[in-house]
């Protein structure tokens, strides 16, 4: 069946959709609401099953290029007490995550999304579907399309449209303030690296490669901050944080020096999405409008990506596209659930105001790490192929 397709947003999931649909022979349009795509934001950690995905869309060697590879994921209390110290390399010897940057990311879907004869309307943010169409905010109307996709982010307009779907759809008390920082000398090396002081303190740096090959390399730094305390870059007391940015650490010095200005900081909320199921007539969602959740496991993108990926596969196996957009969500859901589940039992232990949880993690998950059984669990969720508490995927083959 050649279908024609709306997707909803730009961002990695609508990207990747986009590509796999046309490519499977669908007539695709992208809509999105930012007139130019200049995607802004912290550095992602690609895991190894996002890797897959850019892989069979045919973009992994480039952006494997661009990337700092990323070895091991490095936590420690600010006394240096080791809370986490995990390293893919004890999966699978070629085993690592790409620190890489959003725009790279874009950039190098943009060219394949160009090539597979996909339409990008930019500009044009999309309010609801209504049948066959999708209608713009200015009242625009588009349509003729079998399957409207909604991949437009934690805050889908298109899913708050189909509110009888949302199980749960709620902002997370905490956030994060990003700056994305030059380091020429590769000094963050290629751990992801992080500070706890209790539940409250959190300084995180990303190492998250280049733009494109002759750019400088660079780290997001990232810094927990209750979402109540975001009152806008102008009341940023900026000295005020890099003092307690060093009480912390000395490692972020090369960073600081490089913020002269509050409007640098990017504050990040964060928005813990359930849908009872990710399709409902002939909408689909895909990416965090289906499952937004805290980034905590940095599973986001991977997500997105396989989604995207699911979908293409779902609908090019069926007849139908109710029975492909049911084949996607069965193929996605237990994925999807654990995710959500574990990032959301996670968050508080890291980020909330539960200082004795704190205290419990300092004490316990630096050893139970050490514990064979629990390090392979941590490990495999980290790579994005765990299912269920017990039950996982493989590994995408050799990187
Ligand atoms: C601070 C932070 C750090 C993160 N770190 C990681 C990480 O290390 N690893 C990881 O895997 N994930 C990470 N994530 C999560 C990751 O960024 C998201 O899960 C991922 O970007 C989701 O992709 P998406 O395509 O679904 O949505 P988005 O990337 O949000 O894209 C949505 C697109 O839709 C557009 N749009 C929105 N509304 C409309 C509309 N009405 N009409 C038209 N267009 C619209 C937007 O402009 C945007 O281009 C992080 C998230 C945050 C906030």
């Amino acid at each position: 069946m050649r279908l024609k397709i709306a997707i909803v947003g730009c961002g990695t999931g609508g990207q990747a959709a986009s590509i796999l649909l046309a490519r499977a022979g669908h007539d695709v349009r992208v809509f999105e609401r930012a007139p130019v795509l200049a995607p802004v934001g912290a550095g992602l950690l690609v895991q190894p099953t996002g890797a897959s995905v850019l892989g069979r869309i045919g973009v992994g060697e480039e952006l494997r290029k661009l990337a700092t590879p990323i070895e091991r994921l490095h936590g420690v209390t600010h006394r240096g007490r080791v809370v986490m110290d995990l390293c893919y390399r004890d999966l699978r010897p070629d085993l690592v995550g790409l620190g890489l940057q959003r725009s790279a990311i874009s950039a190098a879907l943009l060219r394949v999304m160009d090539d597979e004869g996909v339409e990008l309307t930019l500009g044009t943010p999309i309010v609801r579907a209504e049948g066959c169409d999708v209608v713009s905010e200015s009242g625009e109307r588009f349509g003729g399309f079998d399957l409207v996709v909604g991949a437009d982010g934690a805050r889908s307009a298109l899913r708050a449209q189909h509110a009888p779907l949302v199980r749960r759809d709620r902002a997370y008390a905490w956030g994060a303030l990003w700056f994305v920082g030059e380091d020429p000398e590769g000094r963050y090396g290629r751990d992801l690296a992080q500070v706890y002081r209790g539940t409250r303190t959190m300084l995180g740096f990303l190492p998250s490669g280049r733009t494109q090959a002759d750019d400088t390399r660079r780290v997001s730094v990232f810094w927990s901050v209750p979402a109540s305390s975001w009152r806008g870059h102008h009341a940023v007391d900026l000295e005020g944080w890099k003092r307690e940015v060093r009480a912390l650490t000395d490692r972020a010095d090369p960073l600081l020096e490089q913020i002269d200005d509050p409007e640098r900081l990017i504050f990040a909320p964060y928005r813990d999405v359930v849908l009872k199921r990710p399709h409902e007539g002939r909408v689909a969602f895909i990416g965090d409008a289906a499952h937004a959740m805290s980034p905590q496991l940095g599973q986001g993108v991977n997500l997105a990506l396989l989604d995207a990926s699911a979908l293409a596969d779902g609908l090019a196996r069926c007849d139908g596209v109710e029975e492909g957009l049911r084949a996607y969500a069965r193929a996605r859901a237990r994925s999807v659930a654990y995710y959500q589940f574990a990032s959301r039992w996670l968050t508080p232990v890291f980020q909330s105001d539960r200082t004795p949880v704190g205290w419990g993690r300092d004490a316990l998950m630096g050893p139970a790490g050490r514990l064979g059984v629990f390090r392979n669990q941590m490990l495999l969720s980290l790579t994005g192929i765990k299912t269920g508490v017990l039950s996982r995927s493989e590994l995408p083959d050799e990187q």
